[in-house]
Parts: C-alpha cells; sequence; structure tokens
C-alpha cells in the first residue's frame, strides 16, 4: 500500500453514481442549476490521520467525516469501520443519508464517517482507543455534538462502539445537559432506544411488504400480491441482513437463501433464519448448517439462485452488468448503501424487474436513530408520562362499554384493548408509519411520468425538492 496516499489504488465512483442518480432526477425538477450545484455537492470533507499505539510502536490510522449537506441540522449518518473504506465512499455515503432523511422526513442534514481498519484485526482495547481517538479528533474539528453532527452505526460497528463515542463526548464537554443526543444507536442502558438495534432491518421488511402489497405494481413484474410464501435471498447477515431475514419471515415470507462473505446456503423450501444466526455464531461461518440442501462457495452464486426478491444487505457494488442477468428475483430490495451499480439497474428493469432504492429501503434506522436523539434531548423515554394515564381511561371506557351492553370482555381481551403503548410500540409504530407513507409519496412520483423511470430516480426528485425548499426558506448569508 503507498502510506502516503493509501486510497490511491482504491478510487471508486460511488459518488459519481450518486451524483449521475442526482442529475437525472433534477430534469424533472424546477430548480436552477446553482442550486442544484449546491444541494448536489459535499459541504463538507474532513480527511485524518491519527496514531495509536500497537505493540512497542505506533500504528497511523486513516479517518473520514463528511458532513454532505447543511440544510438542516444536525447532520447525521453512521461510521463504517471497514479497510476498504476510501473518501470516494464516505462522500457517497454521507449524500446518501442527506437524500434519505429528505425522503422520509427526517430533519437532519447528510453525514457519514468512516475509519480504515478490519475491526478483526484489532483487540476490544485497541478498537476502543481508535473510537475514543477519532471522537477527539472530530471534537477538535468541530464535528460532532447533538446540534452539529451526530454519527451512528454502520458496516463494522455497532452499539460498544456508540458507547464508547458518547463517554468521550460527554467526558470532554462536562456539563453539556444534552451530550449524550450526540450518537445514536447506543445501548439502552446508556439512553439508547428500545427498537434501534433492529430499525434498519425491520424498515427494510415494511419496505418489501408494502411495495408487493400494489396488485399493479406485481402484475407488471409477474407476481402475486402479498409477502405470504415469496422466496427471499439476503445477501448478508449482519445487523441488517438478519433483522431482514427475521421479519419478512414473520411477516409469511421464505427465506430461501443466505449469502454471506464465507459462502451461501440455499433451500426452496426455506431456511431457519434464527438456527442459521446460530450456527454462524458458533462455527464461525454459515456453511455446514445442516437445514440447507445447497452450498456454495462464492456469495454471488449463492445470489443467482430462484427467488422472487433479492435483499442485497451487505456492501455496495454487489449487482452490476457482470451479474445482473442472471438474477432470478424480480425484485431487489437495498438493504445496504448502494448494492446495485446504475448500469445493472438498467438492465434489471428492461428485463422487467423493480428496486426499492437504498435512500428509501434502508431509512429505517435513521428513523428510529431520528426518535433516539429526541428521546436524548428529552430527557424522557416514550410512553414514560402518559402510559399509565392512557391505562386508566381506557379502563374506563372498557368497563362503561360492559356496563351500558351487558357484556363482559374476557380478561385477554381486557388487557389488549387496556393495555398503553411501550417505548418499543411507540417506536415501531412511527418507524411503520415512516416506511408506509414514504413508500407511497415516492410510488406517487414514479407513477406521475414514465420518464422518471425508477423508484431511484423518484425517491431523488421528492428529495431534490425537499431541500430545495429548506435552501430557499434558508436564504444565503453571509
Ligand atoms: P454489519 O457489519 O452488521 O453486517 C454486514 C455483513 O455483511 C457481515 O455479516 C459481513 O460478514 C457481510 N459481508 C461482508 N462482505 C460480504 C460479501 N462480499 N458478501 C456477503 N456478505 C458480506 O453491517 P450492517 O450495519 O448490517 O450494514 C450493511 C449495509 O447496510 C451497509 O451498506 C450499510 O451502510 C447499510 N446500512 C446499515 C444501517 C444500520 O443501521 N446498521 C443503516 C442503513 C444502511
Amino acid at each position: 500500500m503507498n502510506i502516503n496516499n493509501p486510497t490511491a489504488n482504491q478510487e471508486t465512483h460511488f459518488f459519481g453514481d450518486v451524483c449521475k442518480n442526482f442529475d437525472y432526477a433534477a430534469q424533472f425538477t424546477k430548480h436552477d442549476a446553482g442550486l442544484l450545484d449546491q444541494i448536489k455537492s459535499c459541504n463538507s470533507v474532513y480527511r485524518f490521520r491519527f496514531p495509536i499505539r500497537k505493540g512497542n510502536g505506533f500504528e497511523v490510522i486513516d479517518a473520514w467525516r463528511v458532513e454532505h449537506s447543511h440544510h438542516q441540522s444536525p447532520t447525521k449518518g453512521g461510521i463504517r469501520y471497514s479497510e476498504m473504506v476510501n473518501e470516494d465512499e464516505v462522500m457517497a455515503l454521507a449524500a446518501l443519508m442527506t437524500y434519505k432523511c429528505a425522503i422520509v422526513n427526517v430533519p437532519f442534514g447528510g453525514a457519514k464517517g468512516g475509519i480504515k481498519i478490519n475491526p478483526k484485526n484489532y483487540t476490544v482495547g485497541e478498537l476502543e482507543n481508535i473510537t475514543r481517538r477519532y471522537t477527539v479528533e472530530l471534537i477538535k474539528k468541530n464535528f460532532i455534538g447533538p446540534s452539529i453532527d451526530v454519527p451512528a452505526p454502520d458496516y463494522g460497528s455497532g452499539e460498544r462502539e456508540m458507547s464508547w463515542i458518547a463517554d468521550t463526548y460527554a467526558t470532554m464537554n462536562p456539563g453539556q445537559l444534552d451530550a449524550l443526543g450526540a450518537v445514536t444507536g447506543k445501548p439502552i442502558a446508556l439512553h439508547g432506544i428500545a427498537g434501534r438495534r433492529e430499525a434498519t432491518g425491520r424498515g427494510v421488511a415494511i419496505a418489501v411488504r408494502e411495495c408487493v402489497s400494489v396488485a399493479e405494481d406485481m402484475d407488471k413484474v409477474g407476481l402475486t400480491t402479498g409477502l405470504s410464501g415469496k422466496k427471499i435471498i439476503v445477501q448478508g447477515l449482519g445487523n441488517v441482513g438478519y433483522y431482514s431475514a427475521k421479519f419478512l419471515s414473520e411477516f409469511g415470507a421464505l427465506i430461501v437463501g443466505i449469502c454471506e462473505f464465507e459462502g451461501a446456503i440455499y433451500n426452496p423450501d426455506g431456511l431457519d433464519v434464527e438456527a442459521v444466526f446460530q450456527h454462524r455464531k458458533s462455527t464461525g461461518s454459515i456453511l455446514g448448517y445442516a437445514g440447507a440442501k445447497q452450498e456454495f462457495k462464492n456469495t454471488m452464486d449463492g445470489m443467482e439462485q430462484p427467488c422472487d426478491i433479492l435483499v442485497p444487505a451487505a456492501l455496495e457494488n454487489q449487482i452490476t452488468v457482470e451479474n445482473v442477468r442472471n438474477i432470478k428475483a424480480k425484485i431487489i430490495a437495498e438493504g445496504a448503501n448502494g448494492p446495485t451499480s446504475p448500469e445493472a439497474e438498467a438492465i434489471f428493469y428492461q428485463n422487467g424487474g423493480i428496486i426499492i432504492p437504498d435512500m428509501y429501503a434502508n431509512a429505517g434506522g435513521v428513523t428510529v436513530s431520528y426518535f433516539e436523539w429526541l428521546k436524548n434531548l428529552s430527557h424522557v423515554a416514550f410512553g414514560r408520562m402518559n402510559r399509565r394515564f392512557e391505562e386508566n381511561s381506557n379502563l374506563n371506557l372498557v368497563n362503561m362499554v360492559e356496563g351500558i351492553t351487558g357484556i363482559s370482555l374476557t380478561p385477554i381481551q381486557r388487557a389488549t384493548i387496556v393495555k398503553g403503548a411501550s417505548e418499543l410500540e411507540l417506536v415501531n409504530s412511527g418507524l411503520e408509519d415512516t416506511m408506509i407513507r414514504s413508500y407511497h409519496e415516492i410510488r406517487e412520483i414514479y407513477k406521475s411520468n414514465p420518464a422518471i423511470g425508477t423508484l431511484r430516480n423518484a425517491a431523488m426528485v421528492g428529495a431534490i425538492n425537499k431541500i430545495a425548499v429548506s435552501y430557499q426558506n434558508l436564504g444565503v448569508w453571509p
């Protein structure tokens, strides 16, 4: 590797692809070129390097934080821990965050972070040092804070890393009342929110359920409506993939294939997602799972097996011109960010398929992060103030109806009607509402003009219009 320019050989076109999508969609809006340029550009790109102690010496770590758009504050986006991460990728992911937040009406600008390491090569102590030092570097440059820029988990990071970030930020900002709102995706015990861990996957499952509920669209792709019995292949059994598979099977679909780093497994009669997950946890691989009828050494071979719906939930650039024609699915639901190249998307649509785009499909995570941030700013769990009040009101109502009608409810019926909402129920209901409304908003735009062509373009048209209104209202100063 070239130490002075470690990304020299790893330039990608991810940000270019996002901008191409933007430029196409922009034709269907009425904004002037300067405003469109402002929306599309990455406002701040901070690239930095810092040392950690490794053995008897130092190791230098490459890192980024990109704030794509400040039309809303704070900016928001996950931190990716990956040895593949580079500036182009972080810029692309930050831009997608801006559009994603606009699509689901979450009042944040987009941001993203990257730390160029393979977490598997570091001890827990070293990962903690890296995470805390990364946070300190952001604090030094004013790139983090509950009203400035709020990180979250992404590929390779989770609740543990978010705890270290929260603790570092709070320690460096003693007395700041809202300090824990500087990062989301925290564990519940550290003022995280119920339902955040599974939110992205739950959102993906709701997005797919919504898509297959529209008869007109299903007729076009040659599928029946409803999730019941639909065959689904999922790539990636991490946070997004595991929970997408779990909720899709709870909604009645059959998970027939799971593709991971080490290979893929397939069973046309369905796989038990939880059992596969536990098998991987104990053996380190999905391969060797007794319930599989076929195994493949290559993750890509698994994605090409017969199914109705494919959920790529690992990394970008997985479906390209090389393999798109071999994919049997009629619907691709993008759990990951950027899994389908623009050329592959065009071919997939030409062949009669439909793609539920990343910037909508995986927006469940940022939606519930927004709820967590609100919880942190209000310093009270959702439901705490009104749950008992609701239960008492419901009870009075039930007693009154029973008295008037002379009909008594069973204890189970009574408990179900009377019960007030828990934090988890409120979060899930807010998430479901957001995903359902946003899908139909995007679909309306998609149907409004055949030239828009894809749900991705439609989502982008909607996002551009909302962001443009914010910039126009803000004006320019100084
Ligand atoms: P994760 O680290 O929890 O899981 C990723 C999984 O993908 C791992 O199990 C890994 O082994 C697997 N994987 C890696 N390379 C693979 C390959 N070539 N083939 C098959 N599997 C492979 O990460 P995550 O949080 O689930 O993120 C996955 C994707 O979803 C990323 O694109 C991320 O940006 C996006 N995303 C995540 C969230 C979130 O809340 N975590 C929100 C929105 C979008």
